[in-house]
């Protein structure tokens, strides 16, 4: 897919707020600092579309940006699952919930996690709540240029071995790199498939 255009709609914490649900929509989340605005400004070709964590007085919202005219990308605030239990989860930890349970037009979630690391419970936690629910979602691995491919396969094996015990299927796996560009056109053909159905 060729991005022709990419523009900012709206940020708001309120779901009816959101854009009319009439386009297809994938969402971009994971933890602070994982490589998702840089991500989303590579996919987009775009130096600041999405604002980095680094920038002052960046909250926590939902934002929206049309792309091609033909579908939403949403760049979702970061979660925190481990920190909060289940009984006192934090206002913006419901707001992510409310939006990925109640969106309609929502095809995929793309779960960022940072390829260096070994599987963390706050993502994995994440994962099973979004398979609890049937939200369909991609493991994206981020910053693969910045490891050995063995610890990368090493970490990914880990991931797919984790999920295994949970569920039949194992969600699509991607390895993207804001860097070089690696994974950017898979991540963008497999959108392309999708929101055309
Ligand atoms: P966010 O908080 O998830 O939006 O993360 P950012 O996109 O702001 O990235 C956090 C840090 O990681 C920044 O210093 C980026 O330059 C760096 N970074 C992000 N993606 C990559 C990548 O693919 N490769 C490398 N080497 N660094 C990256």
């Amino acid at each position: 897919m060729k991005i022709k255009s990419a523009n900012f709609v709206i940020s708001n914490t309120d779901i009816s707020k959101c854009p009319k649900a009439n386009k297809a929509e994938f969402a971009f989340i994971g933890r602070s600092n994982v490589g998702k605005s840089s991500l989303i400004n590579a996919l987009t070709e775009r130096k600041s579309l999405a604002k980095t964590s680094s920038t002052p007085g960046k909250t926590q919202l939902i934002n929206h940006f049309e792309i091609n005219d033909e579908w939403y990308l949403v760049d979702l605030p970061g979660y925190g699952y481990a920190k909060v239990s289940k009984t006192s989860r934090s206002k913006w930890g419901k707001m992510i919930e409310t939006y990925l349970k109640a969106r309609e037009n929502l095809l995929c979630t793309f779960v960022l996690v940072d390829s260096r690391h070994e599987p963390q419970k706050v993502d994995t936690a994440f994962m099973n709540w979004l398979g609890e629910n049937e939200i369909p979602f991609v493991i994206v691995f981020t910053k693969c240029d910045k490891q050995s491919h063995t610890k990368l396969q090493s970490n990914i094996a880990k991931y797919r071995k984790i999920m295994k015990k949970t569920w039949e299927e194992l969600p699509t796996m991607i390895t993207t790199s804001s860097e070089s560009g690696l994974g950017r056109e898979e991540l963008l053909a497999f959108i392309g498939e999708i929101a055309e159905g």
